[in-house]
């Protein structure tokens, strides 16, 4: 049987049997215990399925990874301790020392600095191309060397939507694989395998947990790159720290993502707490639920804000007005997000001033909960740089970003009114 994607969201995943615990148990245990030595022998050399460390596997997250492997209509999944996490190991997978990736420059920032700084002081290289790079600008980026292309199918937090299609036919026209972060559609709203990318991960901390509770992060492998194709030897020739297992003749379509687990989770170890896989769990629950509301909630708040007088611009995919309101359509007909953000008139003053004034609305440094949250930038998290900096990094000194929770809107939209009244 198959099922739609809200009900695989309450189900996939954990399938109990007889007389045991309805709800996904936490497996709150680092270690299995086994009757023989044999038994335990065939799973270190990978003859037999089961958990022997959580480091490596463990029920609870074996559960997890499966429901949104489900989720995004992959074959496999590996949970992390965060998104960070799963970004640098979706690279550090496939690119080594004196490798190359192309990326959109329009990313989240923590995976920027992780990209352009501490990757590459591993050695590997990125070319950033802009959110709005033709085909032609795009495809000079790759070289011989180039291995992955990296993109965000909706940006954290400049909200560009990728021609994820045009990429991963260029990635692919290079033999090499696309990988997109889809943390902001989720798989309920965008789900990029059907457009051609290989790899998918996201930040869990956002929409999937979706109440601020549980840091976290996953790679979804889609099954479809050929890594047999002489750009991959790790994929392809035998690997001696695990007894000479050659992942593409043992896993198939699974190879990328049994790598990263016995491979990279176990030399680096940044897996994520079975508490943390619980409360996540929790959460994908509902996904479907929040995000239509997360959804219908910002584009009211955003028409709202676009039909006032004291507001001087609105970026929301969902606006007819927003420059990728039609590749929004084309991807995402159901919404993107619930991430919105805007200019106040009279600049770093009366943002400040804004925010300063709302009331149902809270100040914190988050994205994508349950709760309306707001934060200025200029004054906060770029508060170092003068108002020709943040121009030149692409964020105004007026530049509100509001994250659009589930509340009754007519209460959003009250005290973004009485806020904006005060100034
Ligand atoms: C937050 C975020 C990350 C990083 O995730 P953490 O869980 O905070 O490590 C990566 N990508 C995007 C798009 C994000 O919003």
């Amino acid at each position: 049987m198959s099922f739609h994607i809200n009900t695989l969201c309450v189900q996939a995943g954990y399938d109990p049997k007889n007389g045991e615990s309805r709800v996904l148990p936490i497996a709150q245990s680092t270690t299995f215990k086994y009757d023989s030595a044999a038994t335990l022998g065939k799973l270190f050399d990978l003859e037999e399925d089961g958990f022997f460390y959580t480091r490596l596997a463990n029920p609870t997250l074996g559960a997890v990874a499966a429901k949104i492997a489900a989720l995004e209509g992959g074959v496999g999944a590996m949970l992390t301790a965060s998104g960070q996490a799963a970004s640098m190991l979706s690279i550090t997978n496939i690119c080594h020392s004196g490798d190359h990736v192309v990326c959109a420059s329009a990313i989240y920032g923590g995976t920027f600095n992780l990209f352009n700084k501490s990757l590459r002081e591993l050695g590997i290289e990125f070319t950033f191309v802009k959110p709005d790079a033709s085909e032609e600008e795009i495809t000079a980026a790759f070289r011989d060397n180039t291995k992955a292309v990296f993109v965000e199918s909706v940006s954290n937090p400049s909200l560009d939507v990728a021609d994820v299609e045009l990429y991963a036919r260029l990635a692919h026209a290079h033999d090499v694989p696309l990988i997109v972060d889809n943390t902001f559609p989720t798989p309920v709203n965008f789900r990029p395998f059907e457009w051609g990318a290989d790899i998918v991960v996201h930040s869990t901390s956002k929409y999937m947990d979706g109440h601020a509770v549980a840091l976290g992060g996953v790679i979804v492998d889609s099954g479809n790159f050929n890594w047999n194709n002489g750009k991959y030897p790790a994929f392809t020739e035998p690997d001696e720290s695990y007894h000479g297992v050659i992942y593409t003749e043992k896993f198939g379509k699974a190879a990328y993502i049994t790598k990263a687990v016995t491979h990279l989770m176990r030399d680096y170890g940044p897996q994520q707490s079975p508490q943390n896989a619980f409360l996540l769990n929790l959460g994908l629950e509902t996904l479907f639920l929040r995000m239509e509301r997360h959804c219908s909630n910002a584009l009211q708040v955003a028409k709202f804000l676009e039909a006032n007088d004291k507001i001087e611009w609105v970026n929301y995919p969902g606006l007819e007005s927003n420059k990728y309101y039609e590749r929004c359509q084309k991807y995402m007909p159901n919404g993107s997000c619930g991430v919105i953000s805007f200019g106040v008139k009279g600049g770093r003053e009366k943002a400040m001033q804004f925010m300063d004034s709302l009331k149902l609305i809270k100040l914190v440094i988050h994205v994508a909960d349950a709760r309306t949250c707001a934060l200025h930038p200029a004054s906060t998290t770029h508060r170092q740089l003068n108002d020709q900096q943040l121009e030149d990094c692409g964020v105004k000194p007026n530049l509100i970003r509001m994250s659009v929770g589930i509340e009754f809107v007519d209460d959003i939209i009250a005290d973004i009114k009485q806020a904006l009244d005060q100034i």
